[in-house]
């Protein structure tokens, strides 16, 4: 899965994470170096999985502070959580990009620099040395707030092998982890079109509304790029699932007992389930999953707009929460050709709609378009009479 768990443990340092033709990040070790004491092994989330059974409560929620709420992927419930444990001095760990665009695992103090970690990063994000910098944080008997996906928070606790009273975990509802030499290629792609390199990127503004959000990448000409996510040609190829990591096709950390302390997700299906908390300015579902996760939700709820919801309701509209996603046999060939295609024809090669549906859904809006119009015209020709 990439965790990092194996060489953040290694007391020879003789395991490196090293990118593979598809950009993902795997352990490599120098056996001139190794010394045989299996600690990677016993670290291993994936050897050695560690069952959890817990009784996780759902709630739907919304952030009371509107900018913050806008600047957040769904509720804004993740800066909640957050500022509280910065107000106690504690350290916050998250995915941030870094100067060259990258996704990569960083640690902030300050509640100006929570907006690094704020919003989500469609790549898998790399964690370096976030596992040990956060145990010598927790050692020093400092307040500690860990996110990421369910399989980096597996790779923590399992680095960490004994369980601290001054962490915290939460996770994401995660689809899967794009590669992140696709998502270099796709920058450079961008920054080629604009002249300019990129200075400021966002995956989900949300001025087309939450539902229909978009990519946005501000150049350092000043120039902007703009789309919604079905036009923006990254998040096409990332929604087809080409371009996920191996692993996330049979993710084992799906489900809904999890190691995390609170799960955070979009709340899809929210106008279905609880309409009244719809403006399609983002609504988070929140997991509660342990006394820790309930503390910290306690701590928050005065500051949102929350309510309990059926969590087996909820996770019919997010099967990400519960399953893993289907291989797409595309995959192979998008991946073989990403080095030889230019970004916009390797996604239209490999993530265009088929024919057949790109005809039946052209048929489709014609049809509302035509009953739109004609019950407007019958509106007007009843006002007339
Ligand atoms: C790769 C990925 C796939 C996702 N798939 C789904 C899905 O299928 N269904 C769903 O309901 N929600 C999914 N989410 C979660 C969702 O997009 C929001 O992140 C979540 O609802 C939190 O929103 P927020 O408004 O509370 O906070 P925000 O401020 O939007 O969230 C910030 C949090 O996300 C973390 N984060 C951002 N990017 C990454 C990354 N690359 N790796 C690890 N952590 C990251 C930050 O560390 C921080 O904890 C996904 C997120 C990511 C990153």
């Amino acid at each position: 899965m990439g965790c990092h768990a194996c060489a953040s443990i290694c007391p020879k340092s003789c395991i490196s994470m090293e990118s593979d033709k598809e950009g993902f990040l795997y352990p490599n070790v120098d056996y001139n170096l190794c010394i045989r004491c299996k600690q990677c092994i016993n670290v291993c989330p994936i050897i050695n999985k560690e069952e959890v059974m817990n009784d996780p409560v759902a709630y739907s929620c919304i952030n009371n502070d509107e900018t913050i709420r806008l600047d957040s992927s769904s509720g804004g419930i993740f800066t909640l959580v957050a500022e509280n444990v910065i107000d106690r001095d504690g350290a916050v760990f998250g995915a941030s990009f870094n100067d060259q665009s990258e996704v990569v695992h960083v640690f902030v103090e300050t509640k100006e620099n929570l907006e690094q970690l704020r919003g989500s990063k469609y790549v898998q994000s790399k964690i370096g040395n976030s596992y040990k910098k956060a145990k010598e944080f927790l050692d020093s008997g400092r307040e500690v707030l860990f996110t990421g996906t369910p399989c980096q928070i597996a790779g923590l606790k399992s680095y960490l092998e004994k369980l601290y009273t001054n962490l915290s975990t939460m996770d994401i509802v995660c689809h899967g982890v794009p590669s992140p030499d696709v998502w270099h290629k796709y920058v450079e792609f961008r920054e080629t079109e604009a002249g300019s390199l990129a200075q400021r990127i966002a995956f989900r503004r949300k001025d087309e509304g939450w539902k229909r959000f978009s990519v946005s990448f501000l150049f350092k000409n000043n120039t902007e790029y703009r789309q919604n996510l079905r036009n923006d040609l990254f998040m096409r190829a990332f929604l087809k699932d080409v371009c996920l990591r191996p692993a996330c096709y049979d993710c084992k950390y799906k489900g809904l007992n999890r190691q995390s302390d609170l799960t955070l997700a979009d709340f899809w299906g929210v106008q279905n389930i609880l309409p009244e908390m719809d403006d399609d300015k983002g609504t988070s579902l929140i997991f509660v999953n342990s006394e820790m996760g309930q503390r910290l939700f306690n701590e928050v709820k005065d500051k949102m707009l929350y309510q309990e919801v059926d969590i087996n309701e909820a996770v019919k509209y997010n099967s990400a929460a519960i399953k893993s996603v289907k291989y797409n046999p595309k995959r192979d060939g998008f991946m073989a050709e990403k080095e030889s295609l230019p970004f916009d024809k390797l996604v239209a090669k490999y993530c265009n709609e088929p024919l057949q549906r790109r005809i039946r859904n052209k048929v489709r809006s014609g049809i509302k378009k035509i009953l739109v119009k004609t019950k407007l015209i019958n509106i007007v020709n009843s006002a007339r009479k």
